[in-house]
């Protein structure tokens, strides 16, 4: 893999959880939460790692309103942790 090839693949996978992060609407609540630089970071390194990126892009191209990320998506349980603490954010103090 040439130096090329591994800035290509940075890029797409940076591009692709950038998609998803918008696609799920957890963008600005990432930004929110405690250590978010450690948080993003650990999540880029996830998506790095991620061995689906055709599947990833299929994905993202098809959902329209997407209530969870897909089931193989590493970053799963983050973003449904980001989700729930949205939802509990959004429910009406009684
Ligand atoms: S499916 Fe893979 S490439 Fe897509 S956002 Fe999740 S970890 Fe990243």
């Amino acid at each position: 893999m040439s130096v090329l090839d591994i800035f290509s693949r940075l890029t797409q996978q940076a591009d692709l959880m950038d998609a998803m992060m918008k696609k799920l609407g957890v963008a600005d609540e990432m930004w929110k939460l405690p250590d978010h630089a450690g948080v993003l970071r650990r999540a880029a390194n996830r998506c790095l790692m991620c061995d689906r990126p055709d599947a990833c892009e299929h994905w993202l191209a098809n959902e329209a309103n997407p209530d969870e990320a897909p089931g193989f998506c590493r970053n799963h349980d983050l973003f449904e942790r980001v989700l729930e603490n949205m939802e509990n954010e959004a429910q009406p103090v009684t």
